[in-house]
């Protein structure tokens, strides 16, 4: 048996089981692969078993990996980590989505750099829904005008949210964080066309944000084992 297969067999099944507890359909949540500091062959692997969307937090350590799966034509890369200005060109021209926009200077480099003939950057703002001092992103009040401003990116294609919630929170806490998120999705998909992804919940509670309205899970514990720290 093949482990890193047998563990993408039992996120698709948590998937599907919160899923159905919540009576939403399955196919409302997309899997994000999230393969910072793992190999191109376990990459390869999960592509062979239909795995699409990957995530990477470093730059450099996702380029080379992509160098290395030029083959796999139809695979979706998506930009997870901070983002430093002088990275913003290689992310606008090898990468499909960016999740972590939270700042406006960056927004604009990555739409001046993003390629004309490739079809729109797929964006998500970064909401800090915990008000954490150590954590990027947007503070929910500051959402709505934060959008407004990326409107004027024709290459930028805003498609909604991602959260990183507080490492160890209360019941109370955590509940309270993705209500809120649920309702700041809501308010934004109200306003825009484009917006249909909510990029919350990984390994340790992917059923509670799904319950919470979650469309995109980003799980890497749980598929690829404990990373490899001295690589982050
Ligand atoms: C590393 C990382 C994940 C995956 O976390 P796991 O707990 O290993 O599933 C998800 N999202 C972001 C932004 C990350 O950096």
């Amino acid at each position: 048996m093949n482990s890193i297969i047998d563990r993408l067999k039992e996120v698709r099944s948590s998937i599907e089981s919160a899923c159905l507890q919540s009576n939403r359909s399955p196919e409302s949540v997309q899997l994000l692969a999230v393969s910072k500091t793992k190999p191109a062959d376990k990459i390869r692997q999960l592509y062979q078993a239909g795995q699409r969307h990957f995530g990477e937090n470093y730059l450099q350590e996702a380029l080379q990996k992509q160098l290395q799966l030029t083959d796999l034509s139809d695979i979706v890369w998506h930009f997870i980590g901070p983002i430093q200005s002088n990275k913003t060109r290689d992310i606008a021209t090898h990468f499909t989505w960016v999740q972590s926009i939270d700042r406006l200077k960056i927004a604009r480099r990555l739409n001046e750099q993003r390629e004309q003939h490739m079809p729109p950057l797929n964006i998500l703002i970064q909401v800090n829904i915990d008000d954490e001092q150590s954590k990027a992103g947007i503070a929910p009040d500051q959402l709505a005008e934060f959008a407004a401003e990326l409107q004027q990116f024709p290459q930028l294609k805003l498609r909604g949210l991602m959260t990183l919630p507080a490492a160890n929170p209360t019941a109370e806490q955590q509940r309270q964080s993705l209500t809120a998120m649920q309702r700041l999705f809501s308010e934004l998909k109200s306003q825009y066309p484009t917006v249909d992804t909510l990029s919350m919940g990984m390994s340790n509670d992917l059923e509670t944000a799904i319950a919470a309205g979650s469309t995109m899970v980003r799980i890497g514990t749980a598929l690829f084992g404990a990373r490899d720290t001295n690589k982050e």
